[in-house]
């Protein structure tokens, strides 16, 4: 494996000051990372076709300019989430007024050439920028040549230009340069996590995990999953099927999601399946038929998700069946 302090030294030869400058960021969420938002796409440190984040994980895509703070599904973009300076500095450009519809082939020509969607870039002086994109139409709070201070809110996390679920996107430049803050200086390894950093308090890094998991009488279409609304509040003692589903982020081949229903007479299901590939996100379900009425009562829906031997993600969830 080449070191990455080998590629970034090809592609960023006077990147090696970075932090004497003393320039650091906060995150552009103020959530509880693995609950509220999860970071599911770094910047792309690999220079070929091919795509690796910085710990040559597969958290990445070709090209991708900067690190993706995610929500867990499009209903959350009602609850207008703010979207925080990550520094102090000045807006020395913003874009409001598109749509929050998300990227598809129906959208692709009107996103192109905006694909950050609505966004904002903060100037913080010697060379240094952000930029926050796919911000919610009509959000932006702020103006071209306005100074804002370190969390100050520019607008709300949408779903606008080039974007395939609910994030805002951060990119870090210095002197036009892309850099990723998670390794500024290039110094992270494949095999060493390395300790440079723009973050002024680093976000842990995760290779993968649960988005949501819920209930649902049927297996859920995966647009509903998408847009928040799959999970039953409560389900009836006549339900077709119990069915409990998992959405992921970051699978890999060989990744095993266990699921399970447990009810007020015990266990009602439970199952191990085998993901096949490297996927960005996807979902899984298992589920149960009612020959006769289920038992009245509450009942608790785990998702486990097991990497090697190691389980990396797990929630659980109740609901009521009446
Ligand atoms: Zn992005």
């Amino acid at each position: 494996m080449i070191p990455r302090s080998a590629v970034f030294a090809l592609a960023l030869p006077f990147a090696s000051p970075v932090l004497a400058e003393g320039f650091l960021i906060s995150p552009p969420l103020e959530c509880d990372l693995e609950k509220d938002c999860d970071i599911q796409q770094y910047v792309d440190s690999d220079p070929s076709s091919d795509a690796m984040d910085f710990t040559c994980g597969a958290l990445s895509y070709d090209g991708h300019k900067g690190t993706d703070f995610a929500l867990p599904d499009r209903a959350r973009i009602n609850d207008n989430i703010p979207v925080l300076a990550s520094a102090a500095g000045r807006v020395s450009g913003m874009r409001d007024g598109m749509a929050d519809s998300g990227y598809s082939s129906a959208t692709a020509d009107d996103i192109d050439g905006k694909e950050c969607g609505n966004g904002v870039v903060l100037d913080h002086g010697n060379g240094w920028e952000t930029q926050y994109c796919h911000l919610k139409q009509g959000s932006i709070s702020v103006k071209t040549g306005q100074e804002v201070a370190l969390g100050e809110t520019l607008g709300f996390v949408g779903q606008s230009g080039k974007a395939a679920f609910p994030h805002v996107h951060l990119s870090v430049r210095q002197d036009g340069a892309v850099i990723d803050p998670f390794d500024p200086d290039g110094t992270v390894t494949c095999d060493t996590p390395g300790d440079s950093s723009l973050w002024s308090l680093r976000p842990e890094y995760r290779g993968g995990g649960l988005i949501s998991i819920g209930f649902s009488d049927a297996v859920p279409a995966y647009n509903a999953i998408k847009h928040g609304d799959a999970a039953a509040p409560s389900l009836s003692v006549q339900a077709d099927a119990l069915v409990i589903w998992g959405h992921m982020f970051g699978t890999r081949a060989d990744d095993i999601i266990n699921l399970s229903i447990t009810g007020p007479d015990g266990m009602v299901i439970s199952d191990d399946v085998t993901l096949t590939k490297t996927q960005a996100q996807a979902f899984r379900a298992i589920g149960k038929r009612g020959r006769v009425d289920w038992p009245a009562g509450t009942y608790t829906g785990t998702v486990t998700m097991i990497r090697g031997l190691q389980i990396i993600s797990q929630r659980s969830t109740d609901i009521e069946i009446r």
